[in-house]
């Protein structure tokens, strides 16, 4: 008989293809970590050297306008560039080569240094939401973008060094490697049961329940069965949407909804404003139909066991494959029985309802 609770086994990523190898026997009591109580700092409401707060200068002497909700604006240090010539470059099939066009746009998410995701109402949060359509509707139609890839890095162990709440788009002309081996695999599944595959995977979620984090009428957030980081969580919609812009007005208002609860359960599991690479996976933006492409979000946060004990992707991970040592059940148990409402901040999150 195997059992998959306690011995080591492998589980399949059905979006890539990639297995995880999972090994709950090496942890005799699953949580073993204590939880700790760090000084996480107060920060000012307004930051005069920070390049995000409003009315403050730039690179170069831009000033940002005094915004009071969102701003965007092109990155001043952009990875792409528009415009460029396409040109390929290749060498008997050994040094290969291709000039890669597109704009990279940075988002602050409010104009208050001191708050996050996590701490934003869901009116606030959905002006994010209104502004991630924006900016993947206008990237989008441009004929050289055939991709808008939203993200966000949050936390000084992801690399970011302004704790402003911004994130950021970079748009481009090829398909990025993740969304694509993604799109691929949707495509198969589509092709052999004429349904989208992260459609299928959440109805058969919503019944067995075990992995499930948090609900409301148009989303869900759950961790996923092939999860690699320890409290890695998908948000998936509820019906086929395969972009920002199918989204109705009560839609991008639950979106919102389940943002804030996901990154409240997140601060709130180690008392910490806790650290995440998150991002939108959707539509490309080439012109074609994507009824297979189910639009989704993925949170990757390194943090394992307190707010100081990250999870390292080292030695197998590097070199075999992914890893993990909690099963994405006790995960998605801990996250699930965790409030939705911030530890800072209840009294803002009470006052809204939908
Ligand atoms: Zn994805």
């Amino acid at each position: 008989m195997t059992n998959f609770d306690l011995d080591p086994h492998r589980r399949l990523n059905i979006l890539t293809g990639d297995w995880v190898l999972v090994s709950p026997h090496r942890t005799q009591r699953p949580w073993q970590g204590q939880t700790e109580n760090i000084n996480i700092g107060t920060r000012p409401a307004h930051d005069p050297n920070c390049y995000l707060c409003s009315g403050n200068e730039r690179a170069g002497g831009v000033k940002n306008p005094s915004y009071e909700s969102t701003f965007s604006f092109d990155n001043d240090f952009a990875a792409l560039l528009p415009d460029t010539l396409d040109s390929e470059s290749n060498v008997n099939d050994l040094l290969v080569s291709h000039i890669e066009s597109g704009v990279c746009r940075v988002i602050c998410f409010s104009p208050r240094h001191d708050l996050t995701l996590a701490e934003m109402s869901v009116s606030e949060i959905r002006k994010v939401v209104d502004l991630w359509q924006e900016e993947y509707l206008k990237l989008g139609s441009d004929d050289s973008i055939n991709y808008v890839q939203i993200f966000e890095n949050k936390g000084a162990v992801m690399g970011c060094s302004n704790p402003h709440p911004h994130g950021q788009v970079w748009a481009q002309r090829s398909i990025p490697c993740e969304p694509n081996r993604e799109l691929r695999r949707m495509r198969q599944h589509f092709n052999k049961n004429d349904s989208p595959i992260l459609i299928d995977y959440l109805e058969l979620e919503m019944s067995l329940k075990e992995r499930i984090v948090y609900t409301n009428k148009s989303f869900a957030a759950l961790v996923p069965f092939w999860a690699t980081w320890p409290f890695e969580v998908m948000v998936l919609p509820k019906r086929q949407i395969s972009n920002l812009t199918e989204m109705e007005d009560q839609e991008k208002t639950e979106l919102a909804d389940v943002l804030r609860a996901v990154t409240a359960k997140y601060d709130n599991l180690f008392q910490t404003s806790f650290p995440y690479s998150s991002g939108i996976h959707q539509a490309p933006t080439d012109g074609m139909d994507y009824p297979d492409c189910t639009f989704h979000m993925h949170f990757y946060p390194p943090l394992l066991r307190s707010s100081t004990v990250k999870k390292f992707m080292v030695g197998y991970e590097m070199l075999g494959g992914p890893q993990r040592d909690i099963t994405p059940e006790y995960s998605a148990g801990v996250l699930r029985e965790l409030p939705d409402i911030h530890f800072k901040n209840d009294k803002i999150c009470n006052s809204e309802s939908l």
